[in-house]
């Protein structure tokens, strides 16, 4: 298990769309527990696998926050098979756009269909926040941010800021 770095926007590889994992693997479960590990030091709820620059269809994903959760998801080549009319607004934020925040509308439900950690298929009813995380990171390995549902003026505003924190960055390493 391996703390990754996150990658933050704007990034080559958050802009790409992920490829199907074939085999869900030791090589795969590595991957999910790199997410997880990472996922859960940010911390966060959700992080995806081009997060860290594995442009593959993986997800990690525990709205509880807890460390250690059973309720930790691994989803592997996650597809949504339903969506509510129903939706709901969230202030959505993102590890790759740290300390940016913005409302974002999305189906209050959806059910995904998805390869789990031992490669088993399941299908998953989610609602609340997992909803809504679930969708933002399927987003994610379809090459699209948070910010992408918004206006392009206030994108542009979101990756200046972006672009000015990342240099920050860089130069403190
Ligand atoms: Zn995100």
């Amino acid at each position: 298990m391996t703390l990754q770095k996150i990658l933050w926007h704007p990034d080559p590889h958050l802009k790409k769309k992920c490829s199907e994992i074939g085999l869900v693997d030791d090589v795969t479960r590595a991957l999910a527990d790199d997410l997880l590990a990472t996922m859960y030091n940010a911390p966060g709820v959700g992080l995806a696998a081009p997060q860290i620059g594995e442009v593959k269809r993986m997800f990690v994903m525990d709205c509880t926050a807890k460390e250690e959760d059973p309720f930790a998801r691994v989803l592997i080549n996650p597809e949504i098979v339903w969506s509510s009319k129903e939706t709901s607004v969230y202030n959505e934020g993102c590890l790759s756009l740290p300390e940016q925040y913005a409302d974002i509308t999305r189906p209050a439900e959806v059910r995904v269909q998805y390869l789990n950690r031992d490669g088993k298929e399941v299908e998953e009813h989610f609602d609340g926040l997992w909803a809504t995380c679930a969708q933002h990171e399927i987003d994610h390995l379809n090459g699209k941010l948070f910010i992408d549902h918004l206006s392009s003026l206030k994108r542009t505003m979101f990756t200046r800021k972006m672009m000015k924190m990342k240099k920050e960055r860089t130069r403190d390493e």
